[in-house]
């Protein structure tokens, strides 16, 4: 079986993200970029499923600028086999991210897409369940655990109320949740292995998809800062507070 693996390139989850002085986005020069945490998730438990002999090949695919080769060199010194590059210097919408993920996943016929639940610079939340509709393909969200059986994936689920477990028939696609796994770092050996691995390059053009956007960002902008915190003399001076001041009680 063939495990495809989407990386997405977006703002390191330690960096302070700052507001653009026109209100329009969020500053992106000269900011740290790396792979978003939920798929080094993703790419963990592909190789994880290689290394047990339930995958034959691990193939990463990014979608973004040219810079987004960075993020899948990180992903093939982690382990993965080979890359594809889809490169747009638009911003990429899940529904157009969703639509050329099908169109690799046609070429590439894996049996099994993961996906991370969300990417943490948008956070739409959106991009697995599309492309599962899109392919007519199961699909199982929010995964803290993935065992693949004969045709089938048992999938347990980050549901509210607790853990679900689901079986879905492959090909499915399944997103990735925090817990399913700590990611492996990439070795320095293999750094500089993962830059002779193979890296196909490709235009959303070759997918018949429009990445123009569809979207209008009307504006961004900070959270409100948080108040200063006071000490209070007494629980009852606490208790009238809560009922005055911040009127919880
Ligand atoms: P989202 O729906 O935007 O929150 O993204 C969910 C997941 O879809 C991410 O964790 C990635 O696995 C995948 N994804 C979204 N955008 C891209 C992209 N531009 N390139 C590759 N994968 C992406």
């Amino acid at each position: 079986m063939r495990v495809l693996v989407p990386v997405k390139r977006v703002v390191d989850y330690n960096v302070k993200i700052r507001v653009k002085p026109d209100g329009h986005g969020v500053e992106l020069s000269n900011v740290k970029m790396s792979m978003n945490p939920f798929d080094e998730i993703s790419v963990e438990e592909a190789l994880r499923l290689k290394e047990v002999g339930k995958a034959e090949e691990v193939v990463v695919v990014s979608i973004g600028p040219a810079k987004s080769e960075e993020t899948l060199r990180t992903a093939l010194a982690m382990g993965a086999d080979r890359a594809i590059l889809v490169e747009t210097e638009h911003s990429t919408e899940p529904l157009a991210v969703a639509k050329i993920l099908k169109g690799v996943a046609e070429s590439e016929q894996p049996g099994l897409i993961i996906v991370g639940k969300q990417a943490i610079d948008d956070d739409s939340n959106q991009t697995g369940q599309m492309l599962a509709a899109l392919l007519d393909w199961a699909q199982a969200t929010f995964a803290s655990k993935v065992e693949i059986g004969d045709g089938k994936a048992t999938v347990t689920r980050e549901v509210d109320g607790g853990l679900q477990t689901i079986d879905v028939k492959l090909p499915a696609v399944v997103t990735t949740d925090l817990r399913l796994n700590e990611p492996r770092y990439a070795s320095l050996p293999n750094i500089m292995k993962a830059k002779k691995k193979p890296l196909d390059r490709k235009t959303p053009g070759d997918f018949g998809v429009d990445t123009s956007p569809r979207l209008k960002l009307l504006k961004t902008e900070e959270p409100p800062g948080r108040k200063a915190g006071v000490k209070v003399k007494s629980v009852a001076d606490l208790l009238e507070r809560l009922k005055t001041e911040a009127g919880v009680l």
